[in-house]
C-alpha cells in the first residue's frame, strides 16, 4: 500500500468499469506498474451496474479520468458509448480500454493484441498455417479467434454447446482467410489440433473438458487464471502438450492498455509478480 500515499492533486485517474470489480485484478496490476515507474498516476475500481455504462463513459469524462479498463458486462454497451472503436474494437463491437483525450473517448481492445504477444512472447507460438480449437464462443473466444485470424491462422474450430451462439465470433472474422468451423463438445475428441484453448468458465469448479489427441507438440493454453491449476492443465500436461494458464493473456492486455493511456512501456515483469502475489493471498 506504498503506492497511493504519494498521490496528490496532480495525479492521473484510470479505472476499471465493470460489475462486480471486486475480484478484478487491473488495480493491483496497474498501480504496482505505476509505482514501479514512480508515475503520479492511480487506477481504481468503479462498480457501475448493468444498463449504466453510458452514463459511466460521461463520468469519466467529467471526472477528469484519463482513461478506464471495462469488463463484465459493460464491453458491449460501452462500444457503442465511444466516439471512435479501433478495428479490433469494432470487429468485436467490444472494448475492454478507453482513452479519453480532450473532449472525445476512444475505444480499444487489447484482448485481441494481448493474446498475440502472449502466444508470441511466452509461448513462442506463430499462429500462420497452424490449426486451433477453441472452447466456447463468447468474449474471450472471439478475441482470440480474431488474433489467430489476423496471424493467418489456417483453421479455427470452434467447440460450442450452442452452435447459433458462434454467429458474433463468425462476424468478428469476416473477410479473413482462415477456415471456420462449429462442432458440438462430443466431437471435439475427433478433432486434433496445434493450438487448443479454453474460453469457457470449464475447470473452474473441477470440470474436465472432452480433449482429443494430444503430442509435444500442442499447445494448450488454458484462460482461467484463478484457481492457478485446472483439471485440463493437469491432463494435458500429463500427455505431453505444453500448457500455458490464462496469466500471460491477462498481463498482456494490460500492457497494451497501460502504453495505450501513459505512452511508456509496461513493466511486464512487476505487473506479473503483483498479480501473481495477489492471487497466492486468495488461495
Ligand atoms: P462469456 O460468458 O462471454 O463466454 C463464455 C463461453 O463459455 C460461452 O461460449 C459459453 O457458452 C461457454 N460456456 C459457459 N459455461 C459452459 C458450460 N457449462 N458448458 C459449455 N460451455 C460453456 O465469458 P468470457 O468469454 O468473457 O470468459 C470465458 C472464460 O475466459 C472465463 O473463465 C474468463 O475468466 C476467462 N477469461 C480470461 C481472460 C484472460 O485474460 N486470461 C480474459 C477474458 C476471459 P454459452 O453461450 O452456451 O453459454
Amino acid at each position: 500500500m506504498e503506492h497511493p500515499s504519494r498521490i496528490d492533486g496532480a495525479a492521473r485517474t484510470l479505472g476499471i468499469i465493470g460489475w462486480p470489480v471486486r475480484h478484478s485484478l487491473s488495480p493491483t496490476i496497474h498501480n504496482a506498474a505505476f509505482a514501479a515507474l514512480a508515475l503520479n498516476w492511480v487506477f481504481v475500481p468503479l462498480p457501475v451496474a448493468p444498463g449504466e455504462a453510458s452514463i459511466a463513459v460521461a463520468g469519466l469524462r467529467a471526472l477528469g479520468f484519463a482513461g478506464a479498463n471495462v469488463t463484465m458486462p459493460h464491453k458491449t454497451d460501452v462500444a457503442a458509448a465511444m466516439d471512435s472503436l479501433s478495428d479490433d474494437a469494432h470487429r468485436l463491437d467490444a472494448v475492454n480500454t478507453i482513452v479519453v483525450g480532450g473532449s472525445s473517448v476512444s475505444g480499444y481492445n487489447t484482448d485481441t493484441p494481448g493474446f498475440e504477444r502472449f502466444l508470441r512472447q511466452d509461448a513462442g507460438f506463430d499462429p500462420a498455417g497452424r490449426t486451433a480449437l477453441l472452447y466456447g464462443a463468447g468474449g474471450a473466444a472471439r478475441a482470440c479467434a480474431l488474433a489467430l485470424a489476423r496471424a493467418a491462422s489456417a483453421r479455427i474450430t470452434v467447440v460450442a454447446r450452442d452452435p447459433g451462439s458462434t454467429r458474433p465470433l463468425h462476424e468478428a472474422l469476416e473477410g479473413l482467410a482462415t477456415e471456420l468451423e462449429t462442432i458440438p463438445f462430443d466431437a471435439a475428441q475427433s478433432h486434433p489440433a496445434d493450438l487448443i484453448v479454453n474460453a469457457t468458465p470449464l475447470g473452474m469448479d473441477g470440470e474436465e473438458l472432452p480433449l482429443p489427441a494430444l503430442s509435444d507438440g500442442t499447445l494448450v493454453v488454458d484462460l482461467l487464471y484463478h484457481p492457478a491449476v485446472t483439471p485440463l492443465q493437469t491432463t494435458a500436461r500429463e500427455r505431453g502438450a505444453t500448457v500455458f494458464g490464462g496469466l500471460g493473456m491477462l498481463l498482456h492486455q494490460a500492457a497494451l492498455s497501460f502504453e495505450l493511456w501513459t505512452g511508456q512501456q509496461a513493466p511486464i515483469d512487476v505487473m506479473s509478480a503483483a498479480a501473481v502475489a495477489a492471487l497466492s493471498e486468495r488461495t
